[in-house]
């Protein structure tokens, strides 16, 4: 297979075969939820025909297959992330779980009264309700980054707000809402320097970029594998070793326990100690059929294709009469957030679908960075690796019609 060839790999997920109102679908909905290749979905079969079992090792050869596949997994995750341990990999349901289980696990073992937790304004509320509740029970306080008219991180008043109170920072390292790449490296570096532990909100990072956790050095790294390829109901929380197995369990149940008595309870290392009852083992295994899709292509020549692709796209849509771009930093990935003069976003969405196109139209469950730009809602295209030139010049020629203006793709 030749290094990228979009077409062949556009074959290789059969959904985008659909037929949506008469026309072919055009899928540029992509930070809500990634598409499935075909191996993914063969994984999941597979697993199902061959495999399926609950996962005690020992007790016989299913669980034997399930247990060996479900760990090969986690395994592809550690390799996916250059995570220095596949321990330091605990399966959850998704990025807003991970979230969950942090604030609830360490942060309640960590944070304290008139201790401070910085976020950023482009936060997706997975990364905002989660520390508001855990500073309503704790008396902390949240401090908030602000962005700068382009929607990047203004790092400046992010370093100010940093100090000795600062007991977590939890940022995302690509807006969903308006597609900002955060200068993720250098906030770790500044949160640390304060004696900060970090989060990185990895949801709509993962997909189009290399991630490097030891790099990064975030102390914990989340995402959820329904973003990149893999099923829904499967995420991961990174975090580092020691931190995990010094930070006490969330839920409590079989498979995550070493001894149990009605006075006492002994817990395993992590993984184990944050995985209770029996978890999503079948999607689990699909996520690491996804991870090997996306690596055989290349996560940087996903990087590449993408950025050209979404620097077409933005040259174009900007051109569109009455649409305004909203999150114009110069380090962007996927995403293309608009209004459009004359229409409510949820109409343009509902249009686009009448010819076959799936966008976002709405708050993104980002309010506050909306908020920011003076927007209750956008329209939100958003690009993956099986996007097109032909897929952007469907819905700058769709954008066209709405605007009642001639689209000079067709002069
Ligand atoms: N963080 C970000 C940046 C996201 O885009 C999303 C999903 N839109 C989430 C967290 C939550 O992910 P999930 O709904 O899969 O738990």
């Amino acid at each position: 297979r030749p290094p990228f060839d979009v077409n062949l790999i556009r074959r290789d997920f059969p959904i985008l075969g659909e037929r949506v109102n008469g026309r072919p679908l055009v899928w540029l909905d992509n930070a809500a939820t990634t598409q499935k290749p075909q191996a993914v979905i063969d994984r999941l079969a597979h697993f199902y025909r061959h495999e399926n079992s609950n996962i005690h090792r020992a007790a016989h050869e299913l669980a034997a297959r399930a247990t060996d596949a479900y760990e090969e997994a986690r395994e592809k995750v550690r390799g996916f992330l250059n995570a220095r341990s596949a321990n330091e990999i605990v399966f959850v349901r998704g990025a807003t779980e991970a979230i969950n289980l942090v604030a609830q696990s360490w942060g309640r073992a960590n944070v304290g009264e008139g201790d401070e937790i910085v976020l950023t304004q482009l936060e997706h509320h997975a990364n905002i309700v989660p520390w508001q509740q855990l500073a309503a029970e704790k008396g902390a306080k949240l401090r908030v980054a602000p962005v700068d008219d382009t929607g990047q991180i203004l790092l400046d008043e992010y370093a100010r707000l940093l100090g000795p109170k600062t007991k977590l920072v939890a940022f995302t390292q690509v807006s969903n809402a308006l597609g900002t790449i955060t200068p993720a490296r250098r906030m770790v570096e500044l949160a640390h320097a304060a004696g900060a532990t970090v989060l990185v909100d990895g949801a709509q990072s993962v997909s189009h970029m290399a991630v490097d956790v030891q790099a990064l050095d975030a102390d914990f790294f989340v995402f959820s594998g329904h973003k990149v390829f893999a099923p829904t109901g499967i995420g991961v929380v990174y975090g580092k070793e020691a931190l995990l197995n010094a930070t006490p369990p969330w839920q409590g149940g079989g498979n995550m326990i070493r001894d149990v008595t009605f006075e006492h309870t002994e817990y395993h290392d992590a993984p184990g100690r944050f995985e209770a009852g029996t978890g999503n083992i079948a999607d689990a295994v699909g996520l690491g059929a996804a991870i090997d899709y996306v690596t055989a292509l290349g996560m940087d020549n996903i990087a590449r294709y993408e950025h050209e692709l979404l620097a077409y796209a933005t040259r174009l849509i900007r051109d569109v009469p009455g649409l305004h771009l909203v999150g114009t930093a110069a380090d962007k990935a996927s995403v293309l957030s608009f209004t459009l003069d004359g229409y409510k976003t949820e109409d343009v969405g509902a249009l686009l679908n009448k010819e076959g196109i799936a966008v976002r139209a709405g708050h993104h469950c980002a309010q506050p960075i909306l908020r920011r730009f003076g927007l209750e809602a956008t329209v939100r295209p958003s690009l993956a690796f099986y996007n097109t030139c032909a897929d952007v010049d469907a819905l700058v020629a769709a954008l066209y019609r709405l605007a009642g203006s001639r689209n000079p793709l067709r002069s």
